[in-house]
């Protein structure tokens, strides 16, 4: 039986594996199983666009801290790569007067954890706006409601109301000064945006709280019922469930991005 360990940092990423497979979120997290199958199909095809997507948020993050277009434009050498810059480019953020923080790590306490989120882009108007923005690369376009339901969405609005006093000028950030839009690289003129209310922060930050200490006093981490999900998990040979991966494009709930690495990342720490 292995126990969460005192002080686990917990991720939306984490937190996701959990609620879709508890078992996922056993053997990845407290076992620290490595990956022994393909998570989808084709494969290679797979990681190819896994490596485009962290390439395109670098040009974004460079673009971002002041580095020239033409420069940029050079670095977008695939037909990927290209299209997802060229669309950036087309829909420029109007951000004026705002504070931009890109590939910003906050973190919080979590009851007897903490929690950690990594954003892409915190743009913030002191005393009036706090934007979150969430570059995604996804092949299809999700659909709002599934995106609302994320656990990214809801962790990344309340962690910014718990941890980014310092970035308001230190006052504290009123969870209806945020918004969360998320800007899909192949469907720029469809971003999804998900504003937040005090109500929406409460009942985040309990149901998070709630959700750590169930995995805390958890001693059984079953396998998910939706035997779906299995198609696309690594871990597919651990619960002998089959050994074909899915298609990348089969399913909305098992869209894939960049992994988020805690050692590579610098956090401010509320
Ligand atoms: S293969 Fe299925 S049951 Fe096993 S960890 Fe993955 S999602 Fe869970």
């Amino acid at each position: 039986m292995v126990r969460l360990p005192a002080g686990f940092t917990f991720s939306q990423s984490s937190l996701q594996d959990y609620a879709d497979c508890p078992r996922r979120f056993e053997l990845r997290y407290l076992r620290q199983l490595q990956w022994p199958a393909v998570e989808s199909e084709p494969a290679l095809e797979n990681e190819r666009r896994q490596q485009e997507g962290q390439l395109f948020h670098r040009l974004i993050q460079q673009h971002l801290i002041g580095i020239p277009e033409e420069h940029l434009t050079r670095l977008a050498s695939t037909p990927d790569l290209r299209r997802w810059w060229e669309n950036y480019r087309a829909h420029p953020l109007s951000l004026d007067g705002y504070a931009k923080y890109t590939e910003l790590t906050l973190s919080a306490p979590l009851a007897d954890f903490r929690l950690l989120a990594k954003y892409d882009l915190i743009a913030i108007r002191p005393g009036d706006q706090a934007l979150i923005y969430d570059w995604k690369t996804y092949a299809r376009r999700p659909r709002n409601e599934w995106m609302a339901a994320r656990l990214q969405t809801r962790v990344y609005r309340a962690l910014l109301v718990r941890a980014g006093t310092r970035l308001n000028g230190g006052a504290p950030i009123l969870p209806q000064q945020v918004e969360m839009i998320y800007w899909y690289a192949d469907y720029p003129a469809e971003p999804a945006r998900f504003a937040y209310t005090a109500a929406q922060y409460e009942r985040d930050w309990a149901g998070l709280e709630k959700l750590a200490a169930e995995i805390a006093s958890s001693v059984d981490f079953p396998p998910t019922d939706d035997e779906k999900r299995c198609a696309f998990c690594a871990y597919r040979s651990y619960c002998e469930r089959g050994d074909r991966a899915g298609e990348s494009d089969e399913v909305e709930s098992e869209l894939s991005e960049p992994e988020l690495n805690l050692e590579q990342i610098q956090e401010i720490a509320f």
